[in-house]
C-alpha cells in the first residue's frame, strides 16, 4: 500500500491513536490511563500514573474507541461502565474533526 506518511524527526515523540490507528505527536492526543486503582481516566497531563493509551482528540476517534474493545485491548482492563459513559460525554464535547490550524 502506498501511503504518504511523513517520517518525523526522531527525537519527536510519536504515539498511535487507538481510535484511528494512525501515528501522531504527542501533543496532538489526549491520554487515557488505566489508574493503580483500576479506573478509566482521561489524563489531560499525560502524567498520570497506570497504563495509558492516546487518542486524538477528536470526536471520531474517540467514537472508534469506545465502540468496541478497543480500549479495554489497549489498556488489557475491563472498565466501568460509568467510566467508560464519563468517556463519552467527554468525547461529545470534542471537534467533531480535527482542525488544522489549531
Ligand atoms: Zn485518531
Amino acid at each position: 500500500m502506498a501511503d504518504h506518511v511523513q517520517r518525523p524527526p526522531r527525537h519527536v515523540p510519536r504515539r498511535t491513536c487507538i481510535g484511528c490507528r494512525q501515528e501522531a505527536g504527542k501533543r496532538e492526543l489526549v491520554r487515557i490511563v488505566r489508574t493503580p486503582e483500576q479506573r478509566l481516566a482521561v489524563d489531560p497531563t499525560g502524567r498520570a500514573n497506570g497504563r495509558g493509551a492516546y487518542l486524538h482528540a477528536t470526536r471520531v476517534c474517540w467514537e472508534k474507541a469506545l465502540k468496541g474493545s478497543t480500549i479495554s485491548h489497549a489498556l488489557k482492563f475491563n472498565p466501568a461502565r460509568e467510566d467508560v459513559e464519563a468517556l463519552r460525554a467527554f468525547a461529545v464535547a470534542l471537534p467533531a474533526e480535527e482542525s488544522e490550524d489549531s
